[in-house]
């Protein structure tokens, strides 16, 4: 019998909401089966395009469909030069519908295809936020009146928002923060959120890699009294050997990887169980392959899964997340960005939270399609990221 083949690559970008998602539709030789992958990378989605137009299709095309291990591989180190957020993403666009069209030519979910479910749905936690301690009790409350058991709290936004930030004249626009008052206030918030809400709900909270190695360091220790589920990206990527210290100096749970992209960064941290938590953002790493392989590392090393799931994960790769969380024997928490109805509609299939588990519809393959006339009468739009310019009260640029 003829092996099934991939005939034409389809790139639909759109923006439902605020991120500008990259889609990736396979189509085959087999009429009407096709699969969907994740390709976003939305502060640069035009070069994930022209990576999959100009590189990764004419690559592609005419393939086995059934080969998606020799297709990751070999993708990978076709361009020699790799493991970047760019070729990663355009890998997984790919790489994700590979897996959705064999799911859908066995008749079985992609978590079928993986292993079997370990658990009826996943765990998710969501994300409280106010300006002020009392405002993040009531964005608490009303996720934790939904069914939501594990909460995210943030205050001011990533950073903090310095209460009385002294800039020199002529500093220029930009997302401002102090790291020294965002401790300082992080700490006060947390003790009054913990005095609200007790000890039962699990609480986490994200330093978004804005802090000195240090000072972060610090930060781990002091928040040990509240109890965190978890404390995420403590670090940046670049200072990924001040794990060793932090680690020899709290027991804070740590939770990191939604910048990583290559497995230089991830191994090390697994290896020497220097994480908990590790929270790749699935497509950056290059799609469902590399997941699979690392979550099994992972398993070995008793370190959990968390996989990214902000609104910059499309809908396809939410479906991806779902579908490893319910096999993944070491699966930890699922974060989860509640999308509105433009994108349920947009992406019929998109799984459904229900008192704070997420559910899949057990369709075969990822159980998720797109109504592609809907997406495009929503463009992704050419804007300049204003959030990422990000500096510090003297003005210096620092990481967003
Ligand atoms: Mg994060």
């Amino acid at each position: 019998m003829a092996p099934v083949t991939i005939d034409n690559i389809q790139v639909i970008t759109t923006q439902p909401a605020g991120s500008r998602l990259v889609i990736v539709k396979v189509n085959t030789s087999e009429p009407g089966l096709y699969g969907l992958g994740c390709a976003t990378f939305t502060q640069r989605w035009r070069a994930v395009v022209a990576a999959l137009e100009g590189h990764l299709i004419p690559f592609a095309t005419g393939r086995d469909v059934s080969r998606i291990e020799e297709f990751w591989q070999m993708a990978t180190v076709h361009s020699y030069w790799r493991n970047g957020p760019v070729l990663n993403n355009a890998i997984s666009g790919i790489d994700q519908a590979l897996w959705d069209i064999k799911g859908k030519m066995a008749g079985m979910p992609v978590y079928d295809l993986l292993g079997g479910k370990s658990r009826e749905a996943a765990a998710c936690y969501s994300h409280a936020n106010g300006r002020s301690p009392e405002e993040v009790v009531d964005s608490v409350l009303k996720l934790q009146a939904e069914g939501y058991r594990y909460i995210r709290i943030q205050m001011g936004g990533y950073g903090g928002k310095g209460d009385q930030m002294v800039k020199p004249e002529g500093a220029p626009d930009g997302a401002y923060y102090d790291p020294r008052a965002y401790c300082r206030n992080m700490l006060k918030m947390m003790a009054h959120v913990r005095s609200e809400v007790g000890d039962e709900l699990e609480l986490l909270h994200d330093i978004h890699e804005r802090l000195q190695p240090i000072h972060a360091i610090q930060f781990a220790k002091d928040v040990e009294e509240f109890k965190l589920f978890f404390l995420e990206d403590a670090l940046a990527p670049e200072d990924n050997e001040w794990f060793k210290i932090m680690r020899g100096q709290a027991a804070t749970p740590l939770a990191m990887g939604e910048l990583f992209n290559s497995p230089q960064e991830w191994i090390p941290l697994i290896q020497n169980r220097l994480i908990d938590y590790m929270r790749m953002h699935v497509s950056q790493m290059g799609g469902i392959t590399p997941a699979k392989h690392i979550a099994a590392m992972g398993h070995q090393y008793n370190v959990k899964t968390a996989w990214h799931g902000p609104g910059d994960t499309s809908p396809v790769g939410h479906a991806a997340n779902l579908h490893l969380d319910l096999w993944a024997p070491n699966f930890g928490i699922q974060e989860w960005c509640r999308f509105n109805e433009l994108c349920y509609e947009m992406f019929p299939g998109l799984p459904e939270v229900r008192n704070g588990y997420m559910y899949p519809n057990d369709k075969p393959g990822l159980g998720i399609d797109i109504d592609e006339k809907l997406a495009a009468k929503y463009p992704a739009q050419d804007t300049i990221e204003d959030w990422t310019q990000t500096r510090w009260p003297d003005g210096t640029p620092a990481r967003p």
